[in-house]
Protein backbone atom coordinates (compact mmCIF):
# COMPACT_ATOMS: atom_id res chain seq x y z
CA UNK A 1 0.00 0.00 0.00
CA UNK A 2 2.75 2.31 0.75
CA UNK A 3 4.15 1.76 -2.26
CA UNK A 4 1.14 2.30 -4.58
CA UNK A 5 0.24 5.76 -2.60
CA UNK A 6 4.32 6.83 -3.33
CA UNK A 7 4.21 6.26 -6.83
CA UNK A 8 1.01 8.00 -7.12
CA UNK A 9 2.37 10.68 -5.46
CA UNK A 10 5.87 10.36 -7.58
CA UNK A 11 3.39 10.66 -10.78
CA UNK A 12 1.54 13.61 -9.53
CA UNK A 13 4.73 15.14 -9.12
CA UNK A 14 6.31 13.98 -12.64
CA UNK A 15 3.34 15.38 -13.76
CA UNK A 16 3.26 18.54 -12.24
CA UNK A 17 7.25 18.66 -12.99
CA UNK A 18 6.28 18.18 -16.78
CA UNK A 19 3.58 20.66 -16.27
CA UNK A 20 6.26 23.25 -15.07
CA UNK A 21 8.87 22.34 -17.59
CA UNK A 22 6.20 22.61 -20.70
CA UNK A 23 5.27 26.03 -19.11
CA UNK A 24 9.01 27.12 -19.00
CA UNK A 25 9.10 25.99 -22.73
CA UNK A 26 6.15 27.74 -23.47
CA UNK A 27 7.52 31.25 -22.19
CA UNK A 28 11.04 30.72 -23.35
CA UNK A 29 9.62 29.92 -26.96
CA UNK A 30 7.41 33.29 -26.84
CA UNK A 31 10.26 35.00 -25.87
CA UNK A 32 12.69 34.06 -28.43
CA UNK A 33 9.87 34.24 -30.93
CA UNK A 34 8.77 37.63 -29.79
CA UNK A 35 12.44 38.85 -30.09
CA UNK A 36 12.72 37.75 -33.42
CA UNK A 37 9.76 39.63 -34.19
CA UNK A 38 11.47 42.89 -32.79
CA UNK A 39 14.85 42.09 -34.67
CA UNK A 40 12.47 41.88 -37.89
CA UNK A 41 10.87 44.85 -37.26
CA UNK A 42 13.97 46.82 -36.43
CA UNK A 43 15.51 45.58 -39.91
CA UNK A 44 12.00 46.43 -41.34
CA UNK A 45 12.42 50.07 -39.52
CA UNK A 46 15.92 50.56 -41.70
CA UNK A 47 14.55 49.46 -44.92
CA UNK A 48 11.67 51.98 -44.43
CA UNK A 49 13.55 54.72 -43.81
CA UNK A 50 15.92 54.54 -46.91
CA UNK A 51 12.96 54.71 -48.87
CA UNK A 52 12.35 58.42 -49.65
CA UNK A 53 10.28 59.06 -52.66
CA UNK A 54 6.78 59.11 -54.12
CA UNK A 55 6.39 55.38 -55.47
CA UNK A 56 7.84 53.79 -52.39
CA UNK A 57 3.56 54.26 -51.45
CA UNK A 58 2.40 50.64 -52.81
CA UNK A 59 5.92 48.72 -51.85
CA UNK A 60 4.56 50.36 -48.25
CA UNK A 61 0.86 48.95 -48.53
CA UNK A 62 1.93 46.11 -49.54
CA UNK A 63 4.40 45.88 -46.16
CA UNK A 64 1.53 47.41 -43.84
CA UNK A 65 1.45 44.77 -40.33
CA UNK A 66 -0.79 44.75 -37.40
CA UNK A 67 0.78 45.69 -34.07
CA UNK A 68 2.27 43.15 -31.92
CA UNK A 69 -0.13 41.47 -29.86
CA UNK A 70 0.86 42.80 -26.10
CA UNK A 71 2.18 40.55 -23.78
CA UNK A 72 -0.50 41.16 -20.79
CA UNK A 73 -3.09 39.25 -23.57
CA UNK A 74 -3.23 35.63 -24.82
CA UNK A 75 -0.13 35.18 -26.83
CA UNK A 76 -0.16 32.86 -29.01
CA UNK A 77 3.17 31.31 -30.72
CA UNK A 78 0.91 30.70 -33.76
CA UNK A 79 0.01 33.98 -34.00
CA UNK A 80 3.52 35.38 -33.53
CA UNK A 81 5.17 33.13 -36.27
CA UNK A 82 2.48 34.50 -38.61
CA UNK A 83 3.44 37.62 -37.79
CA UNK A 84 6.80 36.54 -38.61
CA UNK A 85 6.31 35.14 -42.10
CA UNK A 86 4.40 38.19 -42.88
CA UNK A 87 7.53 40.58 -41.77
CA UNK A 88 10.20 38.11 -43.74
CA UNK A 89 8.19 38.33 -46.64
CA UNK A 90 7.55 42.23 -46.45
CA UNK A 91 11.39 42.77 -45.92
CA UNK A 92 12.27 40.40 -49.11
CA UNK A 93 10.00 42.79 -51.14
CA UNK A 94 11.32 45.66 -49.42
CA UNK A 95 15.02 44.92 -50.14
CA UNK A 96 14.19 43.76 -53.83
CA UNK A 97 12.69 47.22 -54.41
CA UNK A 98 15.00 48.80 -52.85
CA UNK A 99 17.77 47.11 -54.88
CA UNK A 100 15.93 48.39 -57.97
CA UNK A 101 15.48 51.98 -57.14
CA UNK A 102 19.36 51.68 -55.99
CA UNK A 103 20.05 50.59 -60.09
CA UNK A 104 17.98 53.39 -61.29
CA UNK A 105 19.42 56.27 -59.31
CA UNK A 106 22.97 54.73 -60.55
CA UNK A 107 21.74 55.25 -64.01
CA UNK A 108 20.23 57.86 -64.20
CA UNK A 109 21.95 61.51 -65.34
CA UNK A 110 21.56 63.49 -62.45
CA UNK A 111 22.93 67.41 -62.04
CA UNK A 112 25.43 69.25 -63.76
CA UNK A 113 27.64 67.80 -66.59
CA UNK A 114 29.98 70.71 -65.96
CA UNK A 115 30.04 73.75 -63.81
CA UNK A 116 28.79 76.89 -66.34
CA UNK A 117 25.41 78.09 -67.20
CA UNK A 118 22.93 77.41 -69.50
CA UNK A 119 23.15 79.46 -72.95
CA UNK A 120 20.90 77.37 -74.44
CA UNK A 121 17.48 75.73 -74.25
CA UNK A 122 16.27 71.82 -75.37
CA UNK A 123 13.54 72.78 -78.08
CA UNK A 124 12.35 75.07 -81.10
CA UNK A 125 15.67 77.61 -82.12
CA UNK A 126 17.24 79.72 -84.65
CA UNK A 127 20.50 77.79 -85.21
CA UNK A 128 23.18 80.33 -83.95
CA UNK A 129 25.31 79.32 -87.25
CA UNK A 130 22.95 78.49 -89.92
CA UNK A 131 20.62 80.96 -89.08
CA UNK A 132 17.48 78.71 -89.93
CA UNK A 133 14.49 77.25 -87.26
CA UNK A 134 16.27 73.91 -85.86
CA UNK A 135 15.08 71.53 -82.86
CA UNK A 136 17.65 72.04 -80.75
CA UNK A 137 17.99 68.32 -79.19
CA UNK A 138 19.78 69.22 -75.79
CA UNK A 139 20.93 71.85 -73.95
CA UNK A 140 24.00 73.85 -73.81
CA UNK A 141 26.24 74.68 -70.75
CA UNK A 142 28.77 78.04 -71.63
CA UNK A 143 32.29 77.81 -69.52
CA UNK A 144 35.75 78.62 -70.46
CA UNK A 145 37.82 76.28 -72.57
CA UNK A 146 39.28 73.48 -70.14
CA UNK A 147 36.37 73.01 -67.65
CA UNK A 148 35.87 69.53 -66.65
CA UNK A 149 32.72 67.45 -68.40
CA UNK A 150 31.61 65.20 -66.03
CA UNK A 151 29.67 61.70 -66.57
CA UNK A 152 26.17 62.46 -64.82
CA UNK A 153 25.69 58.66 -63.88
CA UNK A 154 27.35 55.25 -63.96
CA UNK A 155 27.78 53.75 -67.11
CA UNK A 156 29.69 52.49 -69.98
CA UNK A 157 31.56 54.71 -72.52
CA UNK A 158 30.30 53.46 -76.20
CA UNK A 159 31.55 56.06 -78.61
CA UNK A 160 34.10 58.26 -78.74
CA UNK A 161 35.02 59.89 -81.56
CA UNK A 162 34.51 63.76 -83.83
CA UNK A 163 32.16 64.48 -86.38
CA UNK A 164 31.79 68.40 -88.10
CA UNK A 165 28.95 68.74 -86.47
CA UNK A 166 29.83 67.35 -82.64
CA UNK A 167 33.56 67.99 -82.96
CA UNK A 168 34.73 65.53 -80.03
CA UNK A 169 32.21 63.70 -78.58
CA UNK A 170 31.69 61.45 -76.15
CA UNK A 171 28.42 58.87 -75.95
CA UNK A 172 27.47 57.03 -72.62
CA UNK A 173 25.17 54.22 -71.55
CA UNK A 174 23.72 54.12 -68.53
CA UNK A 175 21.09 51.13 -68.57
CA UNK A 176 17.73 51.26 -67.25
CA UNK A 177 17.05 53.12 -71.37
CA UNK A 178 19.56 56.09 -70.08
CA UNK A 179 22.31 57.19 -72.30
CA UNK A 180 24.33 60.58 -72.32
CA UNK A 181 26.20 62.77 -75.01
CA UNK A 182 28.66 65.51 -74.70
CA UNK A 183 29.61 67.05 -77.82
CA UNK A 184 32.17 70.46 -78.93
CA UNK A 185 34.70 68.61 -76.06
CA UNK A 186 38.27 70.24 -76.28
CA UNK A 187 39.40 66.70 -75.84
CA UNK A 188 38.00 63.59 -74.09
CA UNK A 189 40.52 61.37 -71.47
CA UNK A 190 38.03 57.68 -72.38
CA UNK A 191 37.88 55.02 -74.38
CA UNK A 192 35.36 53.07 -75.67
CA UNK A 193 34.34 50.28 -73.18
CA UNK A 194 35.44 51.95 -70.30
CA UNK A 195 32.95 51.90 -67.11
CA UNK A 196 32.57 55.42 -65.75
CA UNK A 197 31.16 56.47 -62.43
CA UNK A 198 28.92 59.40 -61.65
CA UNK A 199 31.01 62.34 -61.71
CA UNK A 200 34.27 60.92 -63.04
CA UNK A 201 35.92 63.76 -65.95
CA UNK A 202 35.42 62.38 -69.13
CA UNK A 203 36.86 65.59 -71.14
CA UNK A 204 37.22 69.19 -70.97
CA UNK A 205 35.16 71.62 -72.64
CA UNK A 206 35.90 73.06 -75.91
CA UNK A 207 34.40 74.74 -79.20
CA UNK A 208 35.57 71.76 -81.70
CA UNK A 209 32.73 71.23 -84.24
CA UNK A 210 29.86 73.61 -85.56
CA UNK A 211 30.23 75.75 -82.30
CA UNK A 212 30.41 79.74 -81.79
CA UNK A 213 31.85 79.82 -78.57
CA UNK A 214 33.16 77.42 -75.97
CA UNK A 215 30.62 75.09 -74.47
CA UNK A 216 29.14 71.93 -73.97
CA UNK A 217 26.60 70.66 -76.20
CA UNK A 218 25.15 68.07 -73.18
CA UNK A 219 21.78 65.33 -74.44
CA UNK A 220 19.97 63.22 -72.30
CA UNK A 221 18.39 59.95 -74.20
CA UNK A 222 15.80 57.65 -72.94
CA UNK A 223 14.78 54.68 -74.63
CA UNK A 224 16.57 56.06 -77.55
CA UNK A 225 14.97 59.36 -78.06
CA UNK A 226 16.25 62.35 -76.90
CA UNK A 227 14.42 64.45 -73.63
CA UNK A 228 15.25 67.74 -72.37
CA UNK A 229 18.08 67.11 -69.86
CA UNK A 230 17.27 70.17 -67.64
CA UNK A 231 14.66 68.59 -65.10
CA UNK A 232 17.62 65.75 -64.76
CA UNK A 233 20.32 68.61 -64.71
CA UNK A 234 18.36 70.13 -61.96
CA UNK A 235 17.61 66.80 -60.50
CA UNK A 236 13.59 68.05 -60.06
CA UNK A 237 12.70 64.20 -61.62
CA UNK A 238 11.79 61.07 -59.78
CA UNK A 239 14.18 59.22 -60.48
CA UNK A 240 12.25 56.18 -59.03
CA UNK A 241 9.93 56.59 -62.01
CA UNK A 242 12.44 57.50 -64.19
ZN1 LIG B 1 23.80 72.49 -78.38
Amino acid sequence: MVGAISLTYYKLHQSERELVFWQNKYQQDVASLKNTLVQLKQTEQKLRSLLKLGSKEEIIKQAEFKDLPSSSGAVEIEDIKQEIEKRIRSISSLKVYLKRQKSIYLATPLGWPASGYISSSFGWRIHPITGLKDFHHGVDIAASIGTPVKSTANGIVVYTGRTKGNGNFVIIEHGCGYSTLYAHLKKYIVKEGQEVKRGDVIGYIGSTGLSTGSHLHYEVWKNKKRINPLPYIKEKINFAQG
